[in-house]
């Protein structure tokens, strides 16, 4: 790759990011790391009536949380800024005025309920209106109109849009680096709003000349934005600028069935669809995965493999192998289907490569019977139970036994365990383990499994009620871990108040 790598992330501030715009983001970040190249964010805010308060700080903090910052956005490096588009407003007038100048735009005045009417008139007949090239020159524009009309029009302050007007009979081959060669009849095409009556620009124009202004060399979006193609294309051609490469990345679908992914798929299943939780205006919570239990490391490497796979076996990758690995050709046309099953998998696999003094430290900090625990005692616990969890939430389940005694025995454990000789053979037990001076799990092993073997007992018939006296289930890692850590006296009470039970 020889020019100088620049892509941007330009979402619009409308609400919280879906995965799917944190996956865009992804694939962007990847491709720039991989060419040295930089990262760009963008907010395209044009659109007044859809602006979200705390959007956009949503989406900076969800980049963050990934783990992929960008390099050049609002209030960093600032070189090609400002970044918000409505702080751009000045700028794209201009732009607007010169596709008029070269005939490539032109002036219209149709009222909304103009156009209204037209709409209706043609479903009436099964038709859909389209503005452009076959019915321009019958509608209320400076193209029907004389010099002099549209002149008195403009000076007596009447509203107008500027429409871009699309090419007759031509077939434009277009290039995705995703989807390779893409033609395209110009007489399907609509003229497009490209400059509104509010004196704002449509996110065509903006994101055209922003794109430009900003050297973006690369655009990497979303498959809902194919359809746009062609008017980019055409609009770089009308500006004799020179238009970047284009990918447009597959479509995330729901589980099961067909359709894109929606929160309302999450809501029914159970799992989030946004990064980072979020609160409406409203009061509505709508989860997010750092809330929910996830490790960045976990979303970033599911997030990857929605629509890209490095063509081997390989699964598990941290960001910085993804960087090595990423290849916008290795891309698919075909939408991804989302696993939520996949994404606990991934995050179960990252819990394990977590410092367990870090994990000990959120689990504290989870839990309240935990506040008067010694943090090192929990981070033990922590390297004994983690191998059975996927998220944080899972811990106390899995460990209360070590914090506090068992309240009761699960019926079902006890029935498979307790046998007519248990309380006669805990008895036994109990005693080898008070005479244990140097109580380590090793010695608990030796001695405990030695009276086993001497006696020629069954292992479960000692082990399974031991593990009840500990747990209060049949469930939990190794017995000599459990007693060691829990202590002899602690060990012994246990032991006690299951004998007593039986
Ligand atoms: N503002 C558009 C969005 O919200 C950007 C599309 C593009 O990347 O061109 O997705």
């Amino acid at each position: 790759m020889t020019k100088n790598v620049r892509v941007r992330f330009a979402p619009s501030p409308t609400g919280p990011l879906h995965i799917g715009g944190v996956r865009t983001a992804l694939f962007n970040y990847l491709f720039a790391k991989r060419h040295n190249g930089t990262f760009v964010l963008r907010i395209e805010d044009t659109d007044q009536n859809r602006y979200v308060e705390g959007a956009e700080q949503y989406i900076i903090d969800a980049l963050n949380w990934c783990g992929f910052p960008f390099d050049e956005g609002p209030n960093i490096n600032e070189k090609f800024g400002p970044y918000r588009q409505s702080e751009r407003k000045h700028l794209y007038k201009q732009y607007a005025d010169e596709l008029i100048a070269s005939g490539n735009a032109y002036y219209a005045f149709d009222t909304a309920e103009e156009l209204d009417k037209h709409r209706k008139e043609h479903e009436a007949n099964g038709k859909t209106f389209i503005y452009n090239w076959h019915n321009r020159l019958k509608l209320n524009n400076s193209l029907s109109l004389s010099a002099e009309e549209v002149q008195s029009k403009i000076a007596a302050g009447e509203d107008y849009v500027i429409r871009f007007k699309s090419p007759q009979d031509e077939t434009l081959h277009l290039k995705d680096i995703i989807r390779g060669d893409i033609k395209i009849d110009t007489n399907i095409l609509d003229d497009k709003v490209l400059f509104k009556s509010d004196g704002m620009p449509t996110y065509h124009l903006a994101n055209i000349v922003d794109d430009h202004l900003m050297e973006i060399s690369h655009v990497i979006r979303g498959e809902e934005w194919l359809p746009s193609l062609a008017l980019h294309i055409l609009l770089y051609r009308a500006f004799k600028w020179e238009a970047p490469e284009f990918a447009h990345l597959p479509l995330i679908l729901k589980p099961t069935g067909k359709g894109k992914l929606s929160k309302r798929d999450g809501d029914k299943l159970g799992f989030p669809v946004f990064p980072l939780q979020w609160k409406s205006q409203e009061g509505d919570i709508s989860r997010g995965y750092k809330e929910d239990g996830y490790f960045p490391e976990a979303v970033v490497n599911f997030l990857a493999f929605l629509g890209w796979n490095p063509g081997t076996e390989q699964e598990l990758f941290s960001l910085e192998e993804l960087v090595e690995a990423f290849n916008l050709n290795k891309v698919n046309k075909a939408g991804a289907r989302f696993d939520p099953d996949k994404t606990k998998w991934f995050n179960h696999h990252y819990m394990q490569e977590q410092d367990n003094l870090k994990l000990a430290e959120a689990f504290k900090n989870n839990q309240e019977e935990l506040t008067t625990i010694d943090i090192n005692y929990i981070e033990m616990v922590v390297s004994l139970i983690k191998e059975r969890a996927t998220f944080i939430n899972d811990f106390w389940g899995l460990s209360h036994f070590f914090f506090t005694s068992p309240s009761n025995y699960d019926e079902k454990a006890f029935k498979k365990a307790i046998k007519d000789d248990t309380a006669e053979i805990l008895t036994k037990v109990k005693s080898i383990i008070t005479h244990i001076d140097d109580f380590t799990v090793n010695a608990l092993q030796t001695d405990i499994k030695g009276w086993i073997t001497d006696n020629n007992i069954g292992f479960g018939k000692i082990m399974m009620p031991l593990r009840l006296a500990l747990v209060g289930a049949l469930q939990g890692p190794d017995v000599f871990e459990i007693m060691f850590l829990i202590g002899k006296n602690e060990t012994v009470k246990r032991i006690d108040n299951l004998i007593e039970k039986i």
